[in-house]
């Protein structure tokens, strides 16, 4: 498809909804120099609905993304960029459960269309897949299988994670993210 982003805004400085994953947390986190716990603190709303837990980008009140900036010309960009999160790196396409044989397309942004035809980065979607499939697991098992509540369930994953980041796990360097390609 044809896609060429032309900095309007719209996906970052509407209203954020970017769910991050358990990974873009402990990414962002670490390319901030933070702790995750500061970064849930600081950046995002913890959502519990029932038995899950969603981990949301905040925005600034005005329905701008924390992340989101404008330079001398007014054009905005992304403040952390190269460790953007998953859902931010395959926009305009969407995954809306890991499962599905299909990505869905927001055809809303008005970059669809424009620009040189681009393929699909598989590699990404696959990992995203895999990231988003491996957080419901592990919160059904925690949370169903183990009756945690669902904060302590997110906090045990986070904590595990990041251990595994501190040991060097290649997923939580954002520049391996960044070599499986982007949309
Ligand atoms: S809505 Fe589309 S064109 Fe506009 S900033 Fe986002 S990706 Fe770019
Ligand atoms: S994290 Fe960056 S790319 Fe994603 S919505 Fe916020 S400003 Fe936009």
């Amino acid at each position: 498809m044809r896609f060429k982003c032309i900095r309007c805004d719209l996906c970052c400085g509407t209203g954020p909804n970017v769910v991050l994953t358990v990974f873009d947390v402990i990414r962002m986190a670490e390319y901030l120099g933070k702790h995750w716990r500061s970064f849930i603190h600081d950046y995002t709303k913890v959502i519990v609905a029932e038995l899950f837990v969603y981990i949301v980008l905040r925005d600034k009140g005005n329905g701008e993304c924390v992340f989101m900036e404008r330079d001398r010309e007014g054009r905005t960009y992304c403040r952390i960029y190269k460790a953007r999160p998953m859902r931010c790196r395959l926009y305009p396409l969407y995954i809306v459960t890991p499962k599905s044989k299909y990505l869905h397309l927001d055809t809303e942004c008005p970059g669809v269309g424009l620009g040189e035809e681009k393929s699909i980065p598989l590699k990404l979607v696959e990992r995203y897949s895999y990231e988003l499939a491996y957080q419901y697991k592990e919160l059904v098992r925690l949370v169903v299988d183990e009756g945690i509540e669902p904060l302590k369930a997110l906090e045990q994953i986070l904590d595990r994670l990041w251990n595994e980041a501190e040991q060097g796990a290649k997923w939580a360097d954002y520049k391996y993210i960044e070599s499986l390609g982007t949309f």
